[in-house]
């Protein structure tokens, strides 16, 4: 059973296995929960606090969730929650709004475009042509990526059927001859891939057909996400070690060594790191040039003394993709880079995108200045981050500390061709490990993460 890497049953044959799964983020815990759940004994070692993008960080005494905005796609949480038996203590409310109000250069787009307004039937055409993926979705999702399964190659004749033929996020969205302002606000969300739409698959042009009517947050904020993985994993005997970083990794017999020279012995490991990460804590070194890297970010939370006359979600757009591509893929700050600004109360979140250079690029600093300046003008609501009590910053140095190089925050940047459920299978790279996390199921943010977990999940007890 240890040669194939592969879970007996716990209680069964060879017993509970004692796994050590490294990295404690949204997937190492969602990971460690569906196993301890099997009965094996999870530890998880996590070299900070758990929850690695997604944190709980007081800002002027309120409380922000980081990384994570929006929740969609809840049928895969719901999917993961089934396995576990448990039903869904997060109450997740519909964010008013949607996607948000996109400030293009053509003009103002609110996603989804309600009935009315001069957009609505160019964007019901939109609607339409992603109908063929959009009961499929999930689907794609939770399922092992393998031409062989009925069920996959049905999900993926729907992804076809939507994309057309077209590789690209741009490629698909110029043939549908859309309105320039709709075009526009749809083009902005190939960023959900961490990639300019000329290079992120076709799939990505759909995503505010499938997601914009049904855009989630927790009731409580995305923090209660965290809490929830935790309750659950610890609720089912995983250990989790926070603090302990993980220094070397001895794939063959199993066993990790944290700083400070502690050696951890194990049946199986399972990272939950950056594939890079793991492959430096193998011994192996890997090239990550900048322009082959999804984007960074810098995230300003800031409690304001009153609450903000904003909507929940606007989004102002790069005026030009071909500018802002070039200075992504160079490593450079574009001059108007894309911006979401989420308005709760008085919690205020604006968050700009970067390139994956690990800079601490702070408020003080000259580009984040005239970023914000230009948001707050845009929104009519000028001094608004001055006014702030307090502000914290989470620029890409921040993220490169836990994850992929530079702070890319969806790790490496695929061929188009491999950005969608086409994408490399690295879930079992040698006979005693497996992987799960951003960087083995790239793009989609949280739905994808738990998707993976339950495909690695099935894939461990060879059901794949
Ligand atoms: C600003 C921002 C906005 C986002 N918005 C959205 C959104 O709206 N919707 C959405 O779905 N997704 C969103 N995402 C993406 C989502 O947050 C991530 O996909 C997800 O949190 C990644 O989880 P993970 O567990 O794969 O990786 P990580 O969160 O990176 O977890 C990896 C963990 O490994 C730990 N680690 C690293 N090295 C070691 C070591 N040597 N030893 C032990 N531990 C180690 C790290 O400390 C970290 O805790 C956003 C992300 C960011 C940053």
């Amino acid at each position: 059973m240890k040669g194939s890497g592969q879970l007996p049953a716990a209680g069964r044959q060879a017993g509970p296995q004692s796994i050590g799964l490294l990295g404690g983020g949204v997937a190492g815990l969602a990971l460690a929960a569906l196993l301890g759940g099997l009965g094996h004994g999870v530890t998880v070692y996590e070299r900070d606090r758990a929850g690695g993008k997604l944190r709980r960080v007081t800002v002027g005494g309120l409380s922000f969730g980081t990384g994570p905005s929006l929740f969609t796609f809840p049928g895969v949480w719901r999917a993961f929650l089934a396995q576990l038996g448990e039903v869904d203590p997060l109450d997740l409310r519909p964010l008013p709004g949607g996607l948000g109000i996109h400030y293009t250069p053509f003009g103002e787009v609110p996603l989804p475009v309600p009935p009315g307004h001069p957009l609505h039937s160019a964007w019901s055409r939109y609607v339409a042509s992603a109908a063929p993926l959009a009961p499929w979705v999930e689907t794609l999702l939770t399922t092992p990526p393998r031409l062989t399964d009925p069920l996959f190659r049905q999900a993926s004749g729907g992804l076809f059927r939507a994309t057309r033929g077209h590789l690209t996020a741009e490629g698909w969205v110029r043939a549908q001859r859309l309105p320039p302002a709709l075009a526009h606000a749809i083009r902005t969300h190939a960023l959900n891939a961490g990639l300019a739409p000329e290079d992120a698959p076709a799939l990505y042009a759909l995503i505010p057909a499938l997601v914009a009517e049904k855009v989630y947050r927790p009731a409580s904020g995305m923090g209660a996400l965290l809490g929830t993985l935790l309750a659950l994993a610890t609720a089912r005997g995983v250990q989790v070690r926070e603090g302990a970083e993980v220094v070397r990794v001895d794939v063959e017999r199993a066993a990790l060594t944290l700083r400070g020279g502690k050696v951890c012995q194990h049946d199986l490991l399972v990272s939950a790191l950056d594939p890079v990460r793991l492959a430096a804590l193998r011994g192996h070194s890997v090239r990550s040039p900048v322009s082959c890297r999804t984007v960074s970010g810098v995230a300003l939370y800031a409690a304001l003394p009153a609450p903000a006359p904003l909507p929940a979600t606007s989004v102002l757009p790069p005026t030009d993709f071909t500018t802002f591509r070039a200075a992504m893929r160079a490593g450079a700050l574009p001059p108007d880079t894309l911006a979401l600004v989420h308005a709760d109360g008085p919690r205020l979140a604006v968050l700009l995108t970067a390139p994956a250079t690990a800079r601490n690029l702070g408020p003080p600093h000259s580009w984040v200045r005239a970023q914000v300046r230009r948001v707050e003008e845009r929104l009519g609501v000028p001094g608004l981050l001055a006014s702030a009590r307090d502000v914290v910053a989470l620029p890409p140095a921040y993220y490169a500390a836990g994850g992929y190089p530079g702070g890319a925050i969806y790790g490496a940047a695929l061929p188009v061709w491999r950005g969608g459920p086409l994408h490399p299978q690295p879930y079992h790279p040698a006979p005693r490990l497996w992987q799960v996390g951003t960087g083995v199921h790239p793009g989609g943010g949280l739905p994808a993460i738990l998707g993976g977990a339950l495909i690695v999940k099935r894939l461990m007890q060879g059901r794949g």
